[in-house]
């Protein structure tokens, strides 16, 4: 249940549990703020192991019903939450604006339009998946894993909800879902939809809270067969660890700092152009965002012009004007964190092209950063290695084209990157040798028909398309014995 305080003020007094809303076992609150105003902008409950256990046992009850229903009946209700959100998309887009700072623009395309396409491509997909196969003498069948446990992050809060649930749900899977303390509001509008399209009691269930409150006793909870992360590598590492204790299944998609490797016979002008709006997209909040820009040595000079050519274009403000194109970070401890990145770079050395610690002009409340560039970055540097996840862009340059891509691929993360060339045939050569999980070659658009995840510590499995999917089943395999 919604209960409004105050004009801008939105206090979710319970967790969705078995098919309703209920009271956190505690009665602790968080606060949510404004990312472009630091203000309290909402509360939710801080949930605790009990709330985890109620709805762990609801999601264990549904499991065998809904694992049993016909696949229409399960795409048909996901059919009506994907209506139910495009009727929302101005009220989600303007939420999870002032709760993450994403301009409003980028909210209603990206944090709205594309988890709407999500769930239509779960439902398209569905029907074609191999669920059974037959080996040999044996009958080999996909059933789905049983109770899954989503935990997300706050810069594409709505996507890696429902991301994970719509997926979790189309194979047949009950789920939990437990959406960043940073950025939860918009989870709780999703849960408003569900309840309204009417799920199964169980079959859906939502809790807020911290990684201590709820996201520990999840990852422990014997009765969750399989953790959906979304998040930090640190926090990766320690989900992988304490899910072994009772062998789960484990996805996890992590963080990252992609390469664009921009080749020597490349249209600099566009692939700059490209290439910052990449890196500065969500004020570089985006695990996939390419924060190192690979240049040929001799055209550092030109590329640098053109990088300080694209800054002048961006205007922070408030995230809710229709002309902001750059707004803040989600939290004032990513605010923190990012200036001491910046810092860190400078007293090492590098060399600061643009931006800073300060906010950029005209945006002093709220947790905003300039989009800063560093140029001529050594490969060594903490700025080339360690994940900013705010607006760095750091320019590296490099000799030949086999320099470039070892740069790119001295990196402990392996998530996305890009490959500018002349020649198409050239660019796909380099973005084969890329350990990396996606390549753009020449600029593209994202496509949630393709895996996405990562390789080495930007995480393990795959998320959206047929590959995503299949990452909820298990495989049985019934042995028919001789056939003749
Ligand atoms: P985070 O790791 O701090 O938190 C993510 C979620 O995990 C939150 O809900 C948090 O409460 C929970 N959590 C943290 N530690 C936990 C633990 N030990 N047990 C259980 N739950 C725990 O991440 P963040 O700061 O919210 O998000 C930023 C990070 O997410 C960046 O590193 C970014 O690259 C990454 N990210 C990755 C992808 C991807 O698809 N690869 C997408 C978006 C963000």
């Amino acid at each position: 249940m919604t209960v409004m305080t105050g004009a801008d003020m939105i206090e979710r007094d319970s967790l969705f549990i078995d098919g309703g809303w209920r009271a956190s076992a505690a009665g602790r609150m968080l606060d949510v703020h404004g990312a472009a105003t630091g203000k309290v902008l909402g509360r939710v409950p801080d949930g605790t192991a009990a709330d985890v256990d109620l709805a762990v046992a609801a999601a264990r009850r549904a499991f065998p019903t809904w694992s049993g229903a016909p696949l229409e009946e399960r795409l048909g209700l996901l059919a009506r939450v994907e209506t139910l959100m495009a009727e929302r998309v101005e009220d989600l887009a303007r939420l999870i604006s002032s709760e993450v700072g994403t301009p409003i623009k980028v909210s209603r395309l990206v944090q709205v339009g594309l988890p709407i396409r999500v769930l239509a491509t779960y439902r398209e997909l569905l029907p074609t998946l191999p669920i059974e196969e037959r080996i040999g003498d044996s009958l080999v069948v996909r059933e789905p894993i049983g109770v899954v446990a989503a935990i997300t992050a706050w810069n594409y809060s709505l996507q890696q909800v429902v991301g994970k649930v719509g997926a979790a749900l189309a194979t047949g899977c009950t789920v939990v879902v437990k959406p960043s303390e940073v950025a939860p509001l918009s989870a709780f509008v999703f849960a408003d939809l569900m309840a309204e399209a009417g799920f199964p009691p169980g079959v859906f269930n939502l809790l807020s809270g911290t990684a201590a409150s709820v996201g520990e006793p999840l990852v422990a909870h014997p009765g969750v067969d399989m953790i959906h992360f979304t998040g930090s590598t640190a926090a990766g590492r320690r989900i992988g660890a304490a899910a072994a204790q009772t062998v789960k299944r484990v996805a996890l998609e992590l963080g990252g700092k992609s390469a664009n490797i921009i080749l020597d016979d490349a249209d600099l002008a566009q692939a700059v152009k490209v290439g910052v709006a990449n890196c500065f997209t969500n004020s570089g909040q985006t695990c996939t965002a390419w924060t190192r820009m690979l240049v040929p040595r001799d055209r550092l000079g030109e590329v640098e012009d053109l990088v300080m050519a694209r800054l002048q274009g961006y205007r922070a403000g408030d995230p809710l004007e229709p002309s902001t194109n750059f707004g803040p970070l989600g939290s004032e401890a990513q605010q923190s964190r990012v200036r001491e990145h910046i810092e860190r770079a400078l007293a090492e050395g590098a060399r600061l092209l643009a931006g800073g610690t300060q906010p950029p002009p005209g945006a002093a409340d709220g947790y905003f950063v300039a989009p800063t560039v560093f140029t001529d970055v050594r490969p060594d540097m903490g700025i080339a290695r360690e994940e900013v996840f705010g607006p760095v862009l750091a320019i590296i340059p490099y000799g030949d084209e086999d320099e470039a891509v070892e740069i790119a691929n001295a990196s402990i993360y392996g998530l996305a990157g890009a490959v500018w060339s002349a020649d198409p045939a050239r660019a796909q050569r380099v973005a084969r040798r890329l350990r990396t999980g996606q390549v753009d070659i020449n600029g593209s658009w994202f496509n949630p028909l393709a895996p996405f995840g990562g390789y080495r510590q930007s995480g393990t499995g795959r998320e959206l398309g047929v590959h995503g999917l299949l990452e909820f089943y298990e495989l049985k395999s019934l042995q028919l014995g001789p056939s003749d």
